[in-house]
C-alpha cells in the first residue's frame, strides 16, 4: 500500500468520523435550539395571556360590572379578554393560539375538544402537576403546547358559575342556563393552553444544518486536496528523490556510471532463474585493463579515472538492452549476456576488445584489455561461472594480453 493511499485512508476515516460526529451533534443541537426557542415563545404567549387576564380582572372588570347588571358584557370576563387579544395576534402570527379550554364553559367557544379534555383530565387526576408541555398535530400544522390548569380558587367566580339562579340574569340571557354551572371551589374546571407552531423553526433548523454540513464538507474537501498537495510537495516527491539517490548509492558505481558488484549479482541471479525456466543460454565476460597501474603511475590518478570512464563508455556502446555491465572492482569489469551462448559471447568480447584497443584515450594513447568468457552450464552457481571466466582472463593475461580467452567447461 503506497504512502499516499495509507495517508488518504487515515484522512478519510478521520473525516468520515468527524463529519458523522458533527452531523449527529449539530442535528440534535439545532433541533434542540429551535425547540427551546419555541418553548420560550410559548411561555411568552402564556404570560401575555395571563397579563391581559390580570389587567382585565383588576382594571377593566370593576368599570364594566355596574353595566353588566343590565346588559352582560363578555369583555368583562378575563378569559374572554385574553382569548380575544391572542386571536388578534394570531391574524399576524399564523398557528399561534391561546385558549381557555373548559369542560363545561358558559361560552361554547371555550368548550374543550376531546384532545384538550384528556389533558384537563390529567390535571384533575393530580398526576400532571402545574404544567404540561407537548406536541400536537402533524406536518405544517404541528405545534408545541403549554397547558396550565384553571382552578376555581376565587369564591367570586361562583357568583356566575354555581347555579343559573345565583348567576346574573344578564349573563344567563347571553349564554343560557344549561352550561357553565355547578362549578365548585378548588375544582379544576379546565386549562389555559397556548400553542406555537414548530414546523417553520424546525425547517429553519434543518436548513441551517444542511448549509452547515455542506460548508463542513467543502472545508474537508479543500483540506483533503491541500493536504494531498502538501504531501506530494513536502514528503512524497522529496522522498522519491531521496530513494532514487539511495538506490543509486547502493547499486551504482559513480565513476563509470555502471552498476556495482552487488547489483550485478542480483541481475545474475534473476537471469539464471530466467535461463533455467526457458532453458536459455547465459554467458559472462570478465575484462581487465592491461597495465593500468603503469597508466596511473605515468599519467596520474585522474588520467587513470578518465581511462576507466572511457573504457566503460566503450563497453556500454556495444551492449544490448538485455545485457548488463558492471564495474567489478579497480579496473576490472564484468558483462552479463542473457540468451547468449559461448560463441556469441566470445564474439561480443572480441568486439569490445577491438573497440577499446582502437579508441583514443587522449594523452594516455592506446589502451587495451584482456577478456575471459564463460557460458553457464545450468548447474554451477554464479560465483563458479564468474570464477571460470576469471581464470580464462588470467590465461589471457598470461598469454600476451589484449585478447579473448574462452573458459574451460565446468567440471
Ligand atoms: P595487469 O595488466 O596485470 O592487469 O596489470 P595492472 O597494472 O592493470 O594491474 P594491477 O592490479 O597491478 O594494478 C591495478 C591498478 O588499478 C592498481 C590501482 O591503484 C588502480 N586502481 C584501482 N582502482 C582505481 C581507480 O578507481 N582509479 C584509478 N585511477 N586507479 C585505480
Ligand atoms: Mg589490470
Ligand atoms: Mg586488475
Amino acid at each position: 500500500m503506497s504512502l499516499r493511499l495509507k495517508f488518504n485512508l487515515v484522512l478519510i476515516v478521520v473525516f468520515v468520523l468527524g463529519i458523522a460526529g458533527a452531523a449527529i451533534y449539530y442535528d440534535r443541537y439545532l433541533e434542540q435550539y429551535a425547540l427551546d426557542d419555541v418553548r420560550y415563545n410559548s411561555n411568552v404567549l402564556m404570560e401575555t395571556a395571563l397579563a391581559v387576564r390580570g389587567y382585565t380582572q383588576d382594571n377593566i372588570k370593576p368599570h364594566l360590572d355596574p353595566l353588566n347588571a343590565q346588559n352582560f358584557l363578555p369583555e368583562s370576563v378575563p378569559a374572554f379578554a385574553a382569548t380575544e387579544v391572542v386571536h388578534r395576534l394570531r391574524d399576524r402570527y399564523l398557528g399561534y393560539d391561546y385558549k381557555e379550554a373548559v369542560l363545561d364553559p358558559s361560552n361554547p367557544r371555550d368548550r374543550a375538544t376531546e384532545w384538550e379534555a384528556r389533558i384537563i383530565e390529567q390535571f384533575r387526576s393530580g398526576k400532571a402537576g402545574k404544567e404540561i408541555t407537548g406536541f400536537h398535530g402533524d406536518g405544517m400544522s404541528r405545534t408545541m403546547f403549554v397547558a396550565r390548569p384553571i382552578q376555581v380558587n376565587n369564591p367570586a367566580c361562583l357568583a356566575c358559575h354555581s347555579t343559573p339562579e345565583a348567576a346574573p340574569a344578564s349573563m344567563v340571557k347571553v349564554y343560557g342556563a344549561k352550561n357553565g354551572f355547578g362549578w365548585k371551589l378548588h375544582d379544576i374546571i379546565g386549562m389555559q393552553i397556548v400553542q406555537v407552531p414548530v414546523f417553520y423553526p424546525l425547517e429553519k433548523a434543518r436548513q441551517t444544518f444542511v448549509s452547515f454540513m455542506i460548508s463542513l464538507l467543502a472545508i474537508f474537501a479543500a483540506m483533503f486536496v491541500a493536504m494531498n498537495v502538501a504531501l506530494s510537495g513536502f514528503v512524497i516527491s522529496p522522498m522519491a528523490r531521496l530513494n532514487r539517490k539511495l538506490e543509486d548509492l547502493a547499486t551504482k558505481d559513480f565513476l563509470t556510471d555502471l552498476v556495482n558488484r552487488r547489483r550485478f549479482f542480483e541481475q545474475l541471479e534473476a537471469a539464471m532463474a530466467q535461463a533455467r525456466i526457458g532453458k536459455l543460454g547465459l554467458s559472462v565476460i570478465m575484462l581487465d585493463l592491461d597495465f593500468f597501474k603503469r597508466i596511473n603511475d605515468t599519467f596520474g590518478h585522474d588520467s587513470g579515472d578518465m581511462v576507466l570512464k572511457n573504457a566503460a563508455l566503450r563497453v556500454r556502446e556495444l551492449l544490448r538492452s538485455s545485457d548488463c555491465a558492471a564495474r567489478f572492482g579497480g579496473e576490472e569489469f564484468v558483462i552479463l549476456l542473457r540468451e547468449t551462448r559461448i560463441d556469441a559471447a566470445a564474439a561480443m568480447a572480441e568486439a569490445v576488445r577491438a573497440k577499446i584497443a582502437d579508441a583514443p584515450f587522449g594523452d594516455v594513447g592506446k589502451v587495451s584489455a584482456s577478456f575471459g568468457v564463460a557460458e553457464w552450464d545450468h548447474k554451477e552457481d554464479g560465483h563458479a561461472m564468474i570464477s571460470r571466466a576469471d581464470k580464462a582472463l588470467y590465461v589471457a593475461k598470461e598469454t600476451g594480453r589484449n585478447k579473448v580467452v574462452r573458459a574451460e567447461p565446468a567440471s
